[in-house]
């Protein structure tokens, strides 16, 4: 049987694209080789934007529970203890109503994520690893190998979310370039420790080229963090873990009781060369690798997902196929954006249509825009602030059946958006046909002052936004015509859209 979407690969982007598709009702198989969820805590800061995603997919009430903010930074200078800040605390705001990174061991947001998609239906299959693939005009035929023997799945579209190593990435032979460092190496490990306070991120600096860190979990562990010297040898066995722990600590009653989950890290700095060769795509670490530091990684493989997944659902449904190209033209420049490549290397890689997205504040990634991306031009002119391309902010309305609520709320779930505000807009939104295939759209129209959401989205007068499934704003235009509007976005929509 013809499938929709094979994904290979069920961590967090793998997951995300899952919990999307299946909400979509996208005919969906999800496998992973390991034989259960990953064990452990590895990338552990969820950044406000992909709070917003998980609020948008029904993930964040299940990821709350589980997760804390960050904790003070406690340096330890031999006898001193010096208390630092490394996350700033932001106050909620009616445009950014989850300002705060979320300390969640990936563990746990991979649980939420498997959670929802539970919830939805669907499930992973795990013991079932991917040998090679091929892919002809109809669909990809994948080759997998379990506890069943050796299979094939056939499919309409193949997702590679299985991480650094994808072997989705290799069978399409698409390049992966940057750099390892093999002389740069960092213990990454869970641990329950007796004797430390857990109300700091515990810091012991640059000690004769070793770095300590120990960060308490929601769950009662450590993460330790413990960057090795290019001489010492990449001991995993908990008493060699003990030994380096103890020789960082000194003469305080520190006690390692037990180490949940241990790994060498090398950094990684590497950007696949396209994040598509026709119908097989790749997102996460299979198409970028990063450092951790920023926590970036799992985010932006994550915002790849949710980048894709209503693409996808729309070409399914029948949208051009161009949409598609447009992922990696969104995606592929956030990805070398995040890595701090340096501009040669991206060069190398084509130029980029988009003009890239804001600075400042990155790594919280609410200001990473698609503005002048392929889904955008020619849209900058509108003086609505934010404009096409940029993330729709949140804001407290009242709508038509003066019902108090936020744009979030309009927001949650697979569909389109279209906010209209005055009067001539509101009669245009009436009036705009949309396709009955794929995402459907939901019409806001805004009564009274909505004093806020003027402020906020810049407009004065009337007002007509479309938002994006996934919370990028597709038009932005004082009201206009409806054909006009559907005919900016044409490229997103089914053809049965006038
Ligand atoms: C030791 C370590 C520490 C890290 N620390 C941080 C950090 O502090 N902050 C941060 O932001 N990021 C960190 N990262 C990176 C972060 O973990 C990744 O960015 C994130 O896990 C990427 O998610 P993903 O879903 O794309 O891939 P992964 O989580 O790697 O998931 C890939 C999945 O694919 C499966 N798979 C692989 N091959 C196959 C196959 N052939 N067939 C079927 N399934 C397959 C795997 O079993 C796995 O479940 C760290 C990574 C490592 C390795």
């Amino acid at each position: 049987m013809m499938i929709d979407v094979l994904i290979v690969g069920a961590g967090a982007s793998g997951l995300t694209m899952a919990t999307d598709l299946a909400r979509r009702g996208v005919r969906t198989r999800v496998v992973d080789a390991a034989e259960a969820g990953f064990p452990g805590s590895r990338a552990k800061g969820v950044q406000p934007r992909t709070l917003e995603v998980f609020d948008d997919l029904g993930v964040l009430p299940l990821l709350q529970p589980r997760s804390t903010l960050y904790p003070p930074l406690g340096v330890h200078l031999g006898p001193l203890r010096l208390r630092r800040t490394m996350i700033k605390l932001h106050k909620v705001t009616e445009d950014v109503p989850h300002p705060n990174t979320l300390l969640s061991p990936q563990y746990a947001t991979d649980a939420s994520l498997r959670q929802r998609l539970s919830e939805l239906g669907g499930a992973v299959e795990y013991n079932t690893r991917l040998l090679s693939h091929e892919q002809d005009v109809d669909g990809v035929t994948a080759t997998v190998e379990g506890a069943f023997g050796v299979d094939q799945i056939h499919a309409r579209y193949l997702v590679g979310a299985d991480g650094g190593g994808s072997v989705v990435r290799r069978g399409a032979k698409i390049p992966f370039e940057g750099t390892t460092d093999e002389s740069d190496r960092m213990i990454v490990a869970d641990v329950t420790l007796n004797g430390l306070s857990r109300d700091r991120w515990h810091i012991w600096p640059r000690n004769a080229g070793r770095f300590m860190g120990l960060c308490p979990l929601p769950d009662g562990k450590f993460q330790l963090m413990l960057k090795l010297r290019p001489d010492d040898p990449a001991d995993l066995a908990p008493e060699a873990i003990e030994r380096m722990v103890r020789e960082f600590v000194g003469g305080t009653k520190i006690e390692v009781a037990e180490i949940h989950w241990s790994s060498l890290w090398r950094p990684n700095i590497r950007l696949a060369e396209h994040y598509r060769s026709a119908r097989v795509f790749l997102i996460g670490d299979a198409a970028h690798v990063h450092p951790p530091a920023g926590g970036q990684g799992l985010n932006t493989g994550v915002q790849d997902a949710y980048n894709l997944g209503w693409k996808l659902g729309q070409v399914l449904a029948g949208a051009p196929k161009a949409l598609l190209d447009t992922y990696e033209a969104e995606r592929q420049p956030i990805a070398a954006r995040v890595l701090g490549l340096s501009t040669e290397v991206y060069a190398r890689m084509g130029d980029s249509p988009l003009a890239g997205s804001k600075r400042g504040d990155e790594e919280r990634q609410l200001s990473l825009s698609y503005r002048g991306g392929p889904l955008a031009l020619g849209e900058a002119n509108s003086s609505m602030a934010p404009n096409a391309g940029d993330r729709a902010p949140d804001a407290p309305i009242t709508d038509a059946a003066g019902r108090a609520k936020t744009l979030f709320d309009a927001f949650r779930g697979p569909h389109f958006t279209l906010v209209a505000i005055g009067s001539r807009a509101v009669s245009t939104a009436a009036e705009v046909a949309w396709p009955s295939q794929g995402a459907g759209l939901v019409r806001v129209h805004l009564v009274g002052q909505n004093d806020a959401f003027r402020r906020i989205y810049g407009v004065s007068g009337d007002g007509l936004i479309l938002v994006r499934p996934d919370g990028y704003i597709a038009a932005a235009t004082d009201g206009g015509d409806p054909a006009s509007l559907i005919g900016r976005v044409g490229a997103m929509l089914p053809a049965s859209a006038s």
